[in-house]
């Protein structure tokens, strides 16, 4: 009976993993209103946290950045850890001023080796990696034609 386990253990044990390697190159699958990478407007963005304290992931913090920005007086932008991110969009949804966007970018395009690359600084946020998909007006719309409700959001 042990001897049995211990050869298969052996013959795993030398064996290739089951996992397969997340494809760099090939085509990822794509829909209209698909839900990646985001994008910061950094001259609209006035800095409340409003999108920290709704993200459920809680990937969000605020960070300061150097420039000038007269809307945003003390220079504080979220920076998301797309490692944590479940690519909700209530961060977009939920943006007073409509500061946050979402891109065609999905995961296979955010693939990385390194952790510390997961973290998208407001700088980084700047740069649309893909089209835009995802704004504040697809919530608005979908509110005032009733196709999502202030009840059904909230018990999402
Ligand atoms: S999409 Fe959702 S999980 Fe990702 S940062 Fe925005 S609120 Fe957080
Ligand atoms: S992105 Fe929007 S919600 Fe987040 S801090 Fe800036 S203005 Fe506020």
């Amino acid at each position: 009976m042990v001897l049995p386990t211990l050869i298969k253990s052996v013959k795993y044990l030398v064996s290739k993993p089951y996992t397969r390697i997340v494809p760099r190159k090939s085509q990822p699958f794509k829909t209209e209103s698909i839900r990646g990478a985001h994008v910061l407007d950094m001259l609209k963005c006035v800095g409340c946290s409003m999108c920290q304290q709704v993200c459920p992931a809680a990937c969000i913090d605020m960070v300061v950045v150097e420039g000038e920005y007269p809307q945003n007086p003390k220079k504080r932008f979220p920076r998301i850890d797309h490692s944590k991110c479940t690519f909700c969009g209530l961060c977009v949804e939920y943006c007073p001023v409509g500061a946050l966007t979402m891109t065609t970018a999905t995961g296979y395009e955010l693939f990385t080796t390194s952790k510390d690359s997961t973290f998208k600084e407001p700088l980084k946020l700047k740069e649309a990696l893909g089209k835009v998909t995802v704004t504040k007006d697809l919530f608005t719309s979908a509110y005032a034609q009733g196709v999502i409700t202030k009840e059904s959001s909230s018990r999402g």
